[in-house]
């Protein structure tokens, strides 16, 4: 223990008296403490910053390194299909908990403003959608899934180039580097950051707001808690039989990332760098899997769905039958796809949720007064599925560094000298 007074304090206990602090702050400053949000976007900016090149350089130089085609499309189809278990997963849970703690029971939705739904865009749009017409756009415009596909596209085409394009894999790879170390850089801010976003929310939520929606609140965190020990926790635990408090661990940092600035996307540069550095993921691996996974792979927003939904169904006196319950899975499912890794995204497509079983809209007005609480919670399990997932594949394709993952995790604190666990072999 008297080396732990020699040794830096890691940054995931930064980020968590940062948390705690900013949450103190908010509550006993009162309303004037969300003059200090500005603190919060600096981080939350910096952050974005580097989402784009991060994605997209790691991810050509990630496939470039896989080389296999077929291990490639192997590797895509476990990713997406152990995505769509976990959500679907999440959203029993949700209507699980829903049905049995009654969130709903004993509040009046009169007097709610009404909403208009989102029009659900057709599949095949959503899908023509992914081939980009202009790659630079995509680009500009942030457009994740199309930086997915024209980066999968360009690091297949520089690997069949052969030796010709050899030069231009040596530039990703230098690239993706860089990006790392920017990102390291960058989130040695995040307790600040973190302390900024807090003592917003907490000013401008304030306790009573939070105690009168308690109920929904309770339900929602206590349905994502079961969530992440029970599914993610089980999972690591027997499918890819490694200690899971080793994952939680590792990417504390991610969480509470994720919690306090409730994108996905947002925190994505922190998820991988918790992933690769702390779980000992492979770089190609983790650059494939967790772009996907902030855009598509949004289990604590499925979960959040499930639960609202059966909140309204039960303010309004509304009972569902067996069959909206299977199309609540089945919507609740593919909004969370479509739902972007962003702030309040998941709210968005409520709507598309409620309308798809006949719940009127008006329940979304209640919510959207507590949805940023509500998002902190689901964006944590949102970033945390990506990560066991990335997790997952890695173990399964022998890309996980076992001596990372079983170690203490130390690169926590983080270190802006090189590092050797930053060059994973693989
Ligand atoms: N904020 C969530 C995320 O970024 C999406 C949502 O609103 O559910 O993962």
């Amino acid at each position: 223990m008297s080396t732990m007074t020699k040794q830096k304090m890691p940054l995931w206990q930064k980020i968590f008296i940062g948390l705690i602090l900013g949450l103190a702050t908010g509550l006993i400053v009162g309303e004037s403490a969300a003059a200090l949000k500005p603190i919060g976007t600096l981080f939350i900016n910096l952050i974005k910053m580097l989402i784009v090149p991060l994605i997209f350089v790691t991810l050509v130089s990630g496939i470039v390194a896989m080389e296999d085609l077929k291990k490639m499309r192997r590797i895509g189809m476990k990713t997406f299909a152990i995505y769509l278990l976990t959500t679907a997963v999440a959203i029993t849970i949700g209507i699980t908990f829903g049905i049995i703690f009654e969130p709903g029971a004993g509040i009046s939705l009169e007097g709610a403003k009404a909403m208009t739904a989102k029009e659900a865009p057709a599949l095949v749009d959503t899908f023509l959608n992914i081939v980009t017409k202009n790659p630079i756009a995509s680009l500009t415009n942030g457009n994740v899934l199309q930086i997915i596909f024209f980066a999968i596209m360009l690091g297949v085409s520089i690997n069949l180039a052969g030796e010709k394009a050899k030069p231009v894999a040596d530039f990703f790879n230098g690239f993706s580097e860089a990006m790392f170390k920017m990102t390291h850089i960058i989130i040695s801010y995040a307790p600040i950051g973190v302390f900024g976003l807090m003592a917003w929310v907490s000013a401008t939520y304030g306790i009573d707001l939070l105690m009168s929606l308690g109920k929904v609140i309770l339900v929602v965190y206590a349905a994502c808690i079961v969530h992440v020990i029970i599914t993610f926790g089980g999972t690591i635990a027997f499918v890819a039989r490694l200690n899971p408090l080793k994952f939680f661990k590792g990417i504390v940092s991610a969480q509470s990332v994720a919690f306090t600035t409730t994108s996905s996307s947002g925190t994505l540069p922190v998820t991988t760098d918790n992933v690769v550095n702390n779980l000992g993921v492979s770089k190609p691996i983790s650059s494939f899997v967790l772009p996907l996974g902030a855009t598509i792979n949004m289990d604590g927003t499925a979960l959040y769905q499930g639960v609202c939904a059966i909140f309204v169904a039960q303010a309004y006196g509304i009972d569902l039958t067996m069959a909206d319950y299977g199309t609540l899975i089945l919507t609740a499912t593919l909004a969370s796809i479509g739902t972007a890794g962003v702030p309040g995204g998941g709210l968005i497509m409520l709507s598309m949720v409620l309308t798809s079983i006949g719940l009127p809209l008006e329940g979304i007005a209640i919510i959207a007064g507590i949805d940023r609480i509500l998002d902190m919670a689901r964006t944590t399990v949102n970033v945390t599925g990506d990560a066991m997932v990335s997790l997952l594949i890695a173990k399964g394709e022998n890309e996980l560094n076992t001596v990372i993952y079983n170690g203490d995790n130390s690169s926590n604190s983080i270190s802006l000298e090189p590092n050797e666990k930053n060059t994973i072999k693989i």
